[in-house]
């Protein structure tokens, strides 16, 4: 049988057969087949399911032009944060999670230089802020280097002066003695 895409991705998504009946307009009795068909368990009845973190988080946030998000929700002195499961998380934390997959080390904190931004990608965690210390201090000695080659450059340049003076001086000396 053929299952449309929407019905099959609402049922993967725990939705009951009534609910995606009424949120995709199609019939109870094909969305009931629907998940015979792929298997998927019956709707268990009772609570629904409490949101995830990541849940909460998509309904605080607003994008912003340059491709920013901003924070709608709750801040913790000048940390937007959120509560989840009695516990009170950074919203850093969660898009950093969101972006990378994984937890961050240390704090997660934006390094796109906009105040406040909760985009993911746009934060970076302990070991992020390691290495990009890490790449400032190879500039600053392939700078300080630089300088260094600037300056034998300009020595070379001093002592093949020096040669060229001493060249002309034995030059005139031969010509017109020490008279000169
Ligand atoms: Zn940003």
């Amino acid at each position: 049988m053929k299952i449309r895409t929407d019905v099959a991705e609402m049922l993967r998504a725990g939705h009951s057969d009534t609910e995606v009946a009424r949120g995709l307009h199609v019939d109870r009795k094909a969305v009931a087949k629907a998940r015979a068909a792929l298997s998927i368990p019956k709707h268990p009845r009772g609570p629904e399911p409490a949101a995830t973190v990541e849940d909460l988080f998509q309904q605080r946030v607003a994008p912003t032009e340059g491709g920013h998000m901003e924070w709608t929700g709750y801040v913790a002195h000048t940390t937007p944060a959120l509560r989840h499961q009695g516990r009170l998380t950074s919203a850093y934390r969660v898009a950093f999670r969101i972006a990378n997959g994984r937890e961050p080390e240390g704090y997660a904190l934006p390094s796109c230089g906009r105040d406040g931004c909760v985009m993911p990608g746009h934060h970076a965690d302990r070991a992020d802020r390691k290495r990009a210390e890490a790449k400032a201090a190879v500039t600053r000695a392939w700078v300080r280097g630089r300088k260094r080659a600037a300056r034998a450059l300009e020595r070379e340049r001093a002592k093949a002066e020096a040669a060229r003076e001493q060249r002309l001086d034995a030059l005139y000396a031969d010509i017109f003695g020490d008279s000169a």
